[in-house]
């Protein structure tokens, strides 16, 4: 476990740093907002879908060191992902932070995570729950096609 909590410390220091995808996407098909009132985390998604897959996706904002890594390691996994493969993703990344599993997900292929199991470890601060998947209830808006702006609460 103190292997996976360095790894976890390792990684959202580094996406936070350096955060990949972070930049506007000037023909994005998709633009979403979201908002984590609890910790003040910002972030405005940007999508471009083609042929039902996410041909590329970026994001800006602001927030905390979780809010930002989480982002960040979103985008380079979904890249390149169909819409289904993105949603079961987001079904298993909720999972992953809060142990339990949402009805939906029950009918859904399970995905391999891959550098996202990093974030289990989130799940021994419940607070920061809503920080890390900030950026993944505001994928799930933007694929859904939802227009308001997404908040946590
Ligand atoms: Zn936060």
């Amino acid at each position: 476990m103190s292997d996976l909590r360095d790894l976890y410390q390792e990684v959202i220091l580094d996406h936070q740093r350096h955060p990949r995808n972070f930049r506007v996407l000037a023909d994005a098909t998709r633009l979403q907002e979201g908002y984590n009132p609890l910790c003040g985390d910002r972030l405005i998604l940007y999508i471009k879908l083609r042929d039902n897959r996410i041909e590329d996706i970026a994001f800006q904002g602001s927030g905390c060191a979780i809010s930002t890594a989480s982002a960040s390691v979103m985008t380079e996994t979904v890249k390149g992902k169909t819409i289904e493969e993105a949603e079961a993703l987001f079904h298993a990344f909720h999972e992953l932070v809060t142990g339990q599993e949402s009805s939906e997900a029950k009918h859904l292929p399970r995905p391999a995570l891959g550098k996202l199991a990093v974030f289990s470890g989130v799940r021994e601060f419940p607070v920061r729950v809503k920080c890390a998947t900030l950026a993944w209830h505001t994928l799930h808006a933007a694929l859904q096609g939802r227009d308001e702006t997404v908040s946590t609460e």
